[in-house]
């Protein structure tokens, strides 16, 4: 069981340092971060989208420390936005934020992430595009569920992320159906207890089968992020019976993950998103790609030492 151990170390400063430094590090990394700056990132948002893809963007980076670094993460999303606005694209690049990046972790900071993060939601809503929330570890859920709430008083459009690991998330999941949400769901990337979440891969998936079903069957626009080849069928299948056309649901996938499958389902007519993450903060999000798949980390290992 090498998830949780590499998602234990993502939370570690001193392995950052260590694997931040690497040199060797970097052309793994790229695989699913490609690029560090606003300007590397943005001829790969031409490529993607003129390959009949569309985006979700994430500037990397998470548990920070201070107030400024939350304002340097809402500037950078700014100037993103401010870069993406000549290519013209509306929804078809739309932002992924994660509130810990905006200061929710802070002394204070609900208040604060909700004011780093409007700034954002309105620039997004000025380039015709809109945001979602990702969802972090269960402990800050409730901060961003409200967070949400308020934003999409004035931004319907807003979205947010559920996790099928979590026991929560069949009511969360109904209450957000019901008020016609956008609703992204993942398995879930953190490492949870088993008081707040399955364990096995085979109750999440169960887990993930019912949530689906309930925003299918609900007013909202489910969001399907996942992989996995049995779920989106499944999905398929759901929004078939659900009556849903073409345009009343997504596939999201992350970049440098089964890359032939997101041409393929947008060849076939689906909306296909691809999480598009950049910037040099990577570490977090790094790592969580590392426990998801333990291949991944042999790779890594292998390139750690040079080979
Ligand atoms: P899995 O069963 O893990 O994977 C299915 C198949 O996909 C694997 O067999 C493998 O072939 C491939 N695969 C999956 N992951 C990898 C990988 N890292 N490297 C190589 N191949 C892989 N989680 C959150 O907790 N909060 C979020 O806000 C969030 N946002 C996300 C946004 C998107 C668009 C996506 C796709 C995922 C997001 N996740 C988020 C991560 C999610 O929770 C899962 O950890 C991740 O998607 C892996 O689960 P899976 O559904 O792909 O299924």
């Amino acid at each position: 069981m090498l998830g949780p151990v590499i998602l234990a170390a993502s939370r570690s400063d001193r392995l950052r340092r260590l694997v931040s430094a690497a040199p060797v590090t970097k052309p793994v990394v790229d695989r699913f971060i490609p690029g560090e700056s606003v300007d590397e990132i943005v001829p790969i948002v031409r490529d993607l989208t003129d390959q009949g893809l569309e985006l979700t963007m994430d500037v990397v980076g998470e548990d920070i420390t201070t107030p400024a670094q939350a304002e340097a993460a809402r500037d950078a999303y700014l100037e993103l936005i401010d870069r993406l606005k000549p290519l013209d694209l509306g929804t078809r690049a739309e932002m992924s934020v994660k509130l810990s990046m905006f200061g929710q972790a802070l002394d204070g900071g609900h208040e604060l992430a909700a004011a780093n993060v409007r700034p954002v939601v309105e620039a997004a809503a000025g380039i015709g595009t809109t945001v979602t929330l990702d969802a972090e570890d269960h402990t800050t859920l409730d901060s961003m569920f409200a967070i949400h709430e308020e934003l999409r008083q004035d931004f319907p459009q807003t979205g947010c992320v559920i996790q099928a690991y979590l026991f929560r998330t069949e009511e969360d999941a109904r209450r957000l159906a019901a008020s016609g949400s956008r609703v992204r769901l993942v398995k879930g990337a953190y490492k949870e207890p088993a008081e707040v979440a399955y364990q096995q891969r085979h109750e999440i998936d169960k887990a993930y089968v019912r949530v689906l079903r309930t925003l299918m069957e609900g007013g909202g626009y489910p969001m399907i992020g996942s992989h996995d080849p049995r779920l989106i069928s499944i999905a398929q299948e759901l929004a078939r019976t659900a009556g849903r056309k073409l345009d009343e649901y997504e596939f999201q996938m992350l970049y440098g993950i089964r890359g032939d499958e997101h041409l393929r389902l947008a060849a076939e007519g689906h909306r296909m998103r691809v999480y598009t993450a950049y910037g040099t903060d990577w570490y977090g999000y790094f790592m969580r790609r590392l426990a998801e798949k333990p291949a991944n980390l042999r790779f890594f290992a292998r390139s750690m030492v040079g080979k």
